[in-house]
């Protein structure tokens, strides 16, 4: 059928095909490579094609290597980590699927560290086994990304769009049938009607005043799918990377938390060693109490950080294993051989996002997501480190399966979707970002209380009323609106879960309470405000965890 646009606005330009990916990331770039045999494949990114939190990992990637390790063991640890939230279905697909799905992103040129053609594997924070991969010592994302950015330049049926930005999904009849874009360069708009449209816009840590996340990273996807009639999941569940560098820039460099692992020794502002009073494993505690113990000690000294001393490491370790860390220190005039380096949390990634199914179903018809901005349940209220980039590649695969089965669209939709007005969406000033950035450091923290978050969600209620609403706003007023709108759901989310669990801590509610073993999902209600339900951790017989 030959696409009847007359009575759509002519100067949206359209673009018909098979498959849109939003994000360009990890898990948007592996997910175009899988879904690319169904068709035509549309990859369309904010920024550059590289920026994304996927080229900023520096630790590795979670697999396990038999004999010593297994996929069971592996989803122990995870379990452990989730804090009695994971889904145990997921876990046992992230567990068992990640070598393959490893494996396969060598064979697409990938290259991790290996010593006479074995992988090197080490150990991070609440791993009881070395199964970290890893690339150029301590840059495994740049790694992935570039390797995942030249598979998908070289594909014939692949076409990236960088400087453009999903500003709505289209949704006729229940059915989502593509996005309205904006190309930032020209201003150009654009209506991509897709057979099938992917989400992996990433997380949210731009919401954050201090955040290891590029400024990409701030819930668009999420905020897209809500107004759309998705559901969100877990969304109070945001992690506090430890040891960012305690600096002024966005995003903060990262010390991987790998460095702990081969033996650097967390201390206060005095020179001592605290994590011991705050958990048996110490520095190797799992990444939410490692946080937590640091924002406490630096509220009991009064001190805006804590020190990260790489010393106990030997020297040609250092060099080997985290070169990029010594020269991003080195850029910036420290020497890690001579001084403790300053460090502090920074809020680094969301457990919860777009519901789905392992298949990357979000409920609405040909509307999948994966990635960080998606939520099987595979991170429960805490996610182990190394698990997201297998998340996107082991969930990003699934989701192009399930995509390349989507039937192409019917005749009477593609009729529809031409004449679909565009739906007005909210538009808040770009300055109001930097608030709503305080404002969740501030309130919607590492640690929380009720005073601060209702605080904080009437703030952002406010935000939220006040936002004025356009067909086609600018994209940073969009992004803004986009901010305000996830920001409101964490408070709300966070204020709702009345207890302590994983990376949600609250001092009115510091136990962790049976009642709350569900995950809390919330939809848009009819008056535009927030509705909450909970749904039972999925476990499987026997459990996982046995
Ligand atoms: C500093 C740092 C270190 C990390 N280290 C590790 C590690 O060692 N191991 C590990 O497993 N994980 C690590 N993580 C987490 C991991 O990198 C991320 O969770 C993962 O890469 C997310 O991949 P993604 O593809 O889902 O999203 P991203 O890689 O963030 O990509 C999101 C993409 O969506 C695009 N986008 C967003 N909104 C829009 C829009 N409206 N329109 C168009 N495009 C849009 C962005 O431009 C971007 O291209 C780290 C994260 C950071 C920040």
């Amino acid at each position: 059928m030959v696409l009847d646009y007359t009575a759509h606005d002519s100067e949206v330009a359209i673009e018909r095909v098979r498959c849109l990916v939003i994000g360009s990331g990890a898990a948007g770039l592996w997910t175009a490579l899988h879904a690319a045999d169904g068709g035509p494949v549309l990859v369309i990114t904010k920024a550059t094609v590289t920026e994304s939190s996927t080229n900023y990992a520096q630790g590795g990637i979670a697999i396990s290597t038999p004999p010593e390790d297994s996929p069971e063991l592996h989803a122990r640890d995870t379990l452990a980590a989730g804090a009695g939230l994971c889904d145990e279905p997921a876990v046992a697909v992230l567990t068992r699927e990640g070598p393959r799905r490893v494996a396969e992103l060598m064979d697409y040129g990938a290259q991790f560290d290996q010593i006479d053609g074995q992988l090197l594997c080490r150990r991070e924070a609440a791993h009881t086994r070395s199964r970290i991969i890893h690339a150029m010592g301590d840059a495994t994302g740049a790694e992935v990304q570039r390797a995942l950015t030249e598979a998908v330049r070289k594909h014939p049926g692949i076409t990236v769009w960088e400087f453009t930005q999903a500003l709505r999904l289209l949704v006729v009849d229940g059915e989502v049938v593509g996005a309205d874009a904006v190309r930032t360069a020209t201003g150009e708009r654009v209506r991509i009607v897709a057979d099938v449209t992917v989400l992996a816009t990433g997380g949210v840590g731009a919401l954050y005043k201090v955040t290891t996340n590029p400024l990409v990273a701030n819930g668009d996807g999420m905020a897209l799918a809500l107004r759309a009639g998705a559901t969100l999941e877990d969304m109070e569940f945001v992690q506090f990377h430890p040891t960012a560098l305690a600096c002024d820039e966005t995003p903060a460099p990262l010390l991987t938390e790998a460095i702990r692992g081969e033996g650097a020794i967390l201390l206060n502002t005095r020179g001592e060693r605290f994590l011991g009073r705050y958990h048996p494993m110490a520095e190797l505690a799992p990444r939410d109490v490692v946080s937590r113990a640091e924002f406490l000690e630096m509220e009991r000294l009064g001190a805006e950080w804590c020190l990260l001393d790489l010393r106990p490491i030997p020297r040609e370790q250092m060099v080997a294993n985290f070169p990029h860390v010594l020269q991003m220190l080195s850029e910036r005039g420290l020497d890690a051989f001579a001084q403790a380096i300053p460090v502090r949390p920074a809020a680094h990634f969301v457990m919860g996002g777009i519901a789905t199914d392992l298949d990357g179903w979000t409920g609405l018809r040909r509307l999948y997501a994966a990635g960080e901005c998606a939520c099987t349940g595979v991170h429960g209220a805490n996610r182990l480190a190394s698990n997201s980039l297998l998340e996107g590649l082991v969930f990003g695969y699934r989701a192009a399966r399930a995509a390349r089965g989507e039937p192409p669209l019917a005749e009477d939709l593609l009729a529809a979707v031409g004449k679909l007005e565009p739906a007005a969406v909210p538009a808040v000033a770009p300055a109001v970002a930097e608030q709503v950035r305080q404002l969740m450091w501030k309130r919607v923290g590492i640690v929380r209380d009720a005073e601060g978050l209702q605080a904080a969600a009437e703030e952002l209620g406010n935000l939220r009323r006040q936002a004025s609403r356009s067909p086609w706003p600018s994209c940073e007023e969009a992004e803004t609106a986009n901010m305000v709108d996830i920001a409101y759901v964490i408070a709300r989310a966070a204020l709702a879960r009345q207890e302590s669990r994983g990376a949600q801590y609250r001092t009115d509610f510091p136990e962790t309470r049976d009642q709350w073993r569900c995950h809390l999902r919330v939809r848009r209600s009819p008056d535009g405000d927030l509705e909450f339900s909970g749904r039972p951790v999925a476990l499987l017989e026997p459990s996982l965890g046995e």
